[in-house]
């Protein structure tokens, strides 16, 4: 249930509709929103509750409706908050009628492999910077990330080329750890619903860019976004990075890009596509990517490396440095016919 404000209620009228809520043992969330505020009551009510407190907010004059929540995702979507979200990290920002290049290699597999990818990225005017130290692989005998010691290069080599950074956080205790290293926390596809892992991250008040499950459907990414909302920190970045594909023989996933006209109508959280792991194939890279633009994403996040031949994960999506800054360059002109800032 939601209880609308007239526009121009003051924090006082506010408070004293919580008090209403609050006498009868609930607890309602305060939903931000230009003009008008509203107050969230759970779900959960009883229909006995649900007539004695329409009945009692009604006759309040600053109360302007009270409904019946069309909408369960109440702080990500547009119904009480239609102003799309800026989100900026490190300097970069993720906004409407701007689109943003993430940037760097699967892992982190050393210094001298992550500078040189930094250096590409940064001439090509990519703008963050991002890399794997803690790796959620299928096998624990594949290579799981350089761990501690990859977090520390990620923030030496952003001290050194002044690029924002990325980089996944796989369960709640590294939180802190990972956030004191990087300007973004990524919460990897495979832990969409680590629920303490959404709340952990949201507390720590850290930008976070939060992966579609393979098999999410949207209501629950947005759901898993609403975890992370629902802790104050307003800093929310989606991005659809594949689905589980019916057909593996050509791609690894199945790219859903009508996840981004669809998300777009329903939240004004920023969007991203990451076509990488999306295809799982290099040469489908750069199509991909282009068509995330049209389709009005606000940025991508791109796999390279030095040299894919060699790289500890993901070799086969990677793109190399020449193909990297030739798809930003390529971004760059067909964002200036789309209108958007790059
Ligand atoms: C990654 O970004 O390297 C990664 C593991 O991504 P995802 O969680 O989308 O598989
Ligand atoms: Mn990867």
């Amino acid at each position: 249930m939601l209880v609308l404000m007239k526009v121009g209620a003051t924090d006082a009228q506010i408070d004293q509709v919580c008090e209403i809520i609050r006498h009868r043992g609930i607890e309602p969330l305060v939903l931000p929103g230009e003009p008008r505020r509203a107050v969230g009551i759970p779900s959960s009510l009883s229909q006995d509750q649900r007539v004695d407190l329409e009945s009692i907010l009604g006759r309040l004059d600053f109360v302007s409706k009270i409904t019946q929540t069309s909408s369960p995702f109440r702080l990500a979507g547009l119904e009480f908050h239609p102003q799309k979200t800026e989100v900026t990290a490190g300097g970069v920002t993720f906004s409407d009628g701007r689109f943003v290049v993430i940037g760097g290699p699967c892992s982190v597999e050393s210094y001298d492999q992550f500078l040189s990818a930094a250096k590409v990225v940064k001439s090509s005017g990519a703008t963050m910077l991002r890399g794997g130290a803690f790796k959620p692989r299928t096998s624990p005998y594949a290579f799981q990330g350089l761990q501690e010691e990859g977090l520390k290069i990620i923030k030496q080599v952003s001290q050194e080329t002044g690029l924002a950074t990325i980089t996944e956080v796989m369960s709640p205790d590294m939180v802190e750890l990972v956030a004191e290293h990087v300007d973004m926390l990524q919460i990897g596809a495979r832990s969409m619903q680590n629920f303490p892992l959404l709340i952990e991250a949201g507390r720590s008040m850290k930008p976070v860019f939060l992966k579609r499950g393979p098999a999410a459907t949207i209501d629950e990414f947005l759901l898993a976004s609403e975890y992370v909302l629902n802790q104050g920190n307003n800093d929310v970045v989606l991005c659809e990075r594949g689905i589980l594909a019916m057909d593996k023989t050509y791609v690894r996933n199945t790219l859903d890009l009508n996840a981004v006209p669809v998300l777009k109508g329903l939240t004004h959280l920023p969007v991203v596509v990451d076509p990488s792991h999306g295809t799982g194939v290099a040469n489908l890279v750069e199509p991909m990517a282009k068509a995330a633009m049209v389709a009005g994403a606000d940025g991508v996040m791109i796999e390279m490396h030095p040299d894919p031949n060699e790289a500890l994960s993901d070799g086969s999506q990677a793109l190399d440095s020449e193909q990297f800054s030739g798809l930003v360059a390529e971004l760059k002109k067909l964002a200036a016919y789309c209108e958007l800032s790059f």
